[in-house]
């Protein structure tokens, strides 16, 4: 504080901060002052030439709350005092106002803190309704609209740190908070008495508590900055920004609600970093391929802010800005899934350190690639190259103040213009909507599992589409629509959003050059709901008045369950339903006695789960039912015969500590659905008694090094792990004998993606003259097919499922299923006590259902799961995720049979 306060009150000429941050061992000795120069001149610049005065009242400043200034070399607070200081601020200031927005899957409170003038702090829910009318009135009198925006602030969204390692933008968030409250520059009270600025101070609290108490455990230690074993999130690690459209998080919920159903801002940032080598800053726009359901307006107003960003950053001498590289705009899975909501929204991404350890690049370390930017050289998306030198937390801090102070200025000089613009897109949408096919997207009442319908409908409805049943049934074109079937309309306001995840996915391909290589994508390229949830799901592309006066809005919970009072017999879940798993686990845990179907009767299909009549008038079972968005049938006369006796198998999951993204996805999945399980880690299977302990042990795709030895390796080399010692084991070779020891002695095990690899070539359980070697009658030809060009970077494939195998129970015959192009299988007759049955293999044409896959055609009739049999054990492996990031719950129902599946006597 003494050094800011002196810098003002000399006003001594301001020297351009990166030569500070670059001057190698000696301003490691000095990082206080690096943090003070770089964000008072971040401030400065940015306001003006006029002097800079702050407030002297009685708010409490970042450096005396902390006891250092946040951003000072090696030093990291915790999301309790992040949030105190801004609730000690909030009780200091009327410009600032917290609102609590959820909490987090570990139970920590989410707030925005909302920060503005006085004035607009006062007003908030007036403004809030300002807000909603123009997101979601598409008729709004001219006159009336012209005083709503004058009257309006524009309401600015920032998402701080949701990615846990990624500290800088929480860790600048006090500052940014104490800057806008105190600062006295007339420019900086008129920005806030344009706009409201809403900061998730962290997106992902328990994350960070995570992150904050691991950097301290090793600080000062020889592991000073290593990565964090495990998750910084209880399940889905950096996936928490891939979950926008499922919404299967609490975090997502929280922050997606914003946008949906609740504050309806006009701009957002996610703020991001990346890594230490490259480019400093990531300002928008993206690169190509861009989202073609939004409106051309959108991407002129993120090329303004982004604009504005370089330039009020570079005339700060910030180096290193770059623009429209790597990260594309076309994949909505992310916090920015809010632009298909009409939200102006961007990402920006820091260059790392090591947490909150300083590091220094060497000039010859600087690189960049990927899409947009191929040389780390002088180019029109990369103007001031940083030269290299010393880059610490409090370079981050710095660029972090000036870039949110750039895009409020920026949100406050275009008020008007962004208020009108976000009403012009909702009549824009609801027009198009009237005019342009799709009208209506249309989910028949009936469907294979009706459960799932209720589950995308509900989703829906949080997203904030308006859903919609026929109150009578007609014929629209060559399109029957029956009463009751659910109407999803395009005439609303988030269209984009609407057609964006119900339609099927074609992927946009664009060229570098005429006739030259393809942009890739960024990331997946294929969510559509219905598929994915395995809902039937159709277009209808003629207008219909008739179906537009019958519609009947949904509203509250959507579900078809309606009990009988007076039932009679077995309760029968179908195994068609993803929840009837749940229902079966759930009583099973509940001590109630479940069974299945070996055959089908009465109307019921093999596989469905019996609770029997006895069972049926115990409490637990009321309350069973009552969670439930499809009722169970009730059926009389099935016999002892029909049915078999299950009860829950013993469950091993195997998660690595190398932030084990799908691990953690298939942990909450099986929590969902009352699976119990336990983790393995792989250098547990030297040890323990798999066979005593456990019935099934799941394997999500991981690659074999990993759970080999403990560290990574690409295209054969092996490479040094970031992580501390005790973190870095495999199985070993002992490890992997006692996995296959589990198997031959009757252990069923479920892998999938590069997983599968474990199982591949020749294996051998025991020694010497006990020694046997065996193959699996099963390979993996994708080597060979990526050679001959199949590229599928994740899409939805068609397979053709082995129907009567007690794996597909319950499923379609056919099938989308999420695939990233390894493995492809191949089988063998086998030899001695094995045997294979392919589970799933791909048709032979129409093979891509949404999304982007070279070359598809190389996949015709290869299989994509297998079910392998070793003496009386079973491995049931899949060349395609089942749970793919909760996304995917059409193929669930594979992985739960995998469970369920009856041992070899
Ligand atoms: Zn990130």
């Amino acid at each position: 504080m003494l050094c800011l306060l002196y810098y003002l009150n000399t006003k001594q000429p301001f020297s351009l901060p990166r030569n500070e941050s670059m001057k190698g061992d000696n301003s490691m000795k000095a990082p206080f002052r690096a943090t003070f120069i770089l964000v008072t001149a971040a401030f400065s610049l940015l306001v003006s030439a006029a002097a800079i005065v702050y407030a002297q009242s009685a708010v409490t400043e970042p450096e005396s709350y902390f006891g250092y200034s946040p951003g000072d070399d090696n030093r990291l607070f915790t999301y309790d005092e992040l949030t105190g200081y801004l609730k000690t601020l909030e009780s200091e200031s009327p410009m600032i106002k917290l609102v609590d927005i959820g909490t987090s899957t570990l139970g920590r409170t989410m707030y925005i803190a909302f920060i503005s003038s006085k004035d607009n702090i006062a007003r908030l829910d007036e403004l809030k309704a300002i807000n909603t009318r123009l997101a979601l009135d598409p008729d709004i009198p001219e006159n009336e609209r012209e005083s709503l925006v004058r009257q309006g602030r524009v309401f600015f969204t920032a998402t701080l740190s949701m990615h846990s390692t990624e500290v800088g933008p929480a860790q600048a968030a006090p500052t940014i908070a104490y800057k806008l409250i105190t600062s006295t520059d007339p420019h900086v009270k008129a920005w806030l008495d344009n706009v409201v600025y809403m900061m998730v101070p962290n997106h992902n609290p328990d994350g960070m508590d995570m992150v904050v108490a691991h950097y301290r455990k090793y600080r000062n230690t020889k592991y000073d900055g290593c990565s964090m074993p495990g998750l910084y999130h209880k399940y889905v690690g950096h996936d928490d920004n891939r979950d926008f459209i499922t919404l299967s998080q609490k975090e997502s919920r929280a922050i997606s609600k914003i946008f949906a159903t609740e504050w309806f801002p006009q701009v957002m940032v996610e703020k991001h970093q990346m890594g230490s080598t490259g480019a400093r800053y990531f300002v928008p726009p993206n690169h190509d391929p861009i989202a073609e359901n939004i409106d051309a307006g959108m991407w002129n107003w993120i090329e303004i802010f982004g604009a504005n960003m370089i330039k009020d950053m570079t005339r700060l001498g910030q180096a290193g800005i770059a623009y429209s590289y790597i990260f594309d705009n076309y994949w909505p899975g992310s916090t920015e899934t809010c632009m298909w909501k009409n939200v102006i929204s961007f990402l920006t991404e820091c260059a790392s350190v090591k947490l909150a350890t300083p590091i220094f690049v060497e000039p010859n370390e600087l690189g960049v690639g990927g899409k947009g930017l191929s040389e780390y050289k002088k180019s029109v998306n990369f103007p001031m190259p940083w030269k290299g030198g010393w880059w610490r937390l409090s370079d981050i801090v710095a660029y972090e103040v000036s870039s949110t102070f750039s895009a409020i200025k920026t949100s406050s000089l275009h008020k008007d213009d962004i208020l009108r613009f976000r009403n012009d897109l909702c009549v824009r949408e609801v027009n198009r909507g009237k005019t342009e096919p799709p009208f209506y997207f249309v989910f028949p009442v009936k469907q294979h599992d009706a459960g799932e319908m209720a589950v995308l409908v509900n989703l829906l409805m949080e997203h904030g589409v308006q859903v919609f049943s026929a109150s009578e049934s007609m014929h629209i074109g060559n399109r029957y629509i029956a009463k009751d079937d659910i109407v999803v309309p395009l005439a609303q306001p988030f269209r984009a959003f609407i057609k964006e995840v119900l339609e099927t996915q074609e992927y946009p391909v664009r060229h570098y050059t005429p006739d030259g290589k393809i942009i890739y994508p960024y990331d997946i390229t294929s969510w559509s709901l219905p598929l994915h949830y395995g809902v039937d799901a159709f277009e209808v592309k003629s207008y219909s008045k008739k179906l537009y006066s019958s519609l009947e809005p949904l509203s509250g919970t959507f579900r078809q369950n309606k009990i009988q009072k007076d039932h009679k017999g077995c309760a029968v879940f179908s195994a068609n339903n993803n929840e009837s798993f749940k229902a079966a686990f759930t009583a099973m845990e509940k001590g109630l006695k479940v069974q299945r179907l070996v055959t089908d009767v009465h109307g019921c299909t093999r596989g469905s789960f019996i609770i029997p009549r006895k069972e049926t008038e115990k409490t637990a079972f009321a309350g069973l039912v009552e969670s439930l968005a499809v009722k169970p049938a009730f059926v009389s006369g099935i016999t002892d015969d029909d049915v078999r006796d299950i009860t829950v198998p013993s469950i091993a999951l195997v998660e690595t500590y190398y932030h084990d993204m799908d691990a953690g996805w298939t942990r909450y999945i099986l929590d969902t659905y009352n699976i119990p399980y336990k983790v393995l880690r792989p250098s547990d299977f030297e040890t323990k008694d798999l066979s005593r302990d456990f019935d099934v042990i799941l394997f999500p795709n991981n690659r074999k090094s990993t759970l080999m030895t403990g560290k990574y390796s690409w295209n054969g080399k092996e490479y040094m792990s970031t992580y501390p010692p005790a973190y870095v084991k495999g199985m070993g070779k002992k490890g992997l004998e006692n996995l296959l020891r589990f198997i031959d002695e009757g252990g069923i095990v479920g892998a999938w993606g590069r997983s599968t690899e474990l199982f591949m070539g020749l294996l051998s359980i025991g020694e010497k003259d006990e020694k046997e070697e065996f193959q699996l009658p099963v390979g993996n030809i994708a080597d060979q097919m990526k050679k001959k060009g199949l590229n599928c970077p994740g899409s939805l494939v068609q397979v053709e499922l082995k129907p009567g195998n007690p794996l597909t129970l319950g499923m379609p015959g056919t099938v989308g299923v999420f695939y990233r192009g390894n493995p492809v299988f191949s089988t063998q007759v086998p030899v001695f006590d094995m045997d294979r049955r392919v589970i799933a293999r791909c048709p032979e044409k129409d093979i891509l259902v949404s999304g982007f896959c070279e070359n598809e055609e190389l996949l015709e009739g290869k299989p994509l799961m297998v079910w392998v049999k070793k003496n009386r054990g079973q491995a049931v492996l899949f060349g395609f995720s089942p749970q793919f990031r909760a996304s995917t719950h059409a193929t669930y129902k594979l992985l739960f049979n995998t469970l369920l599946l009856p041992k070899i006597k």
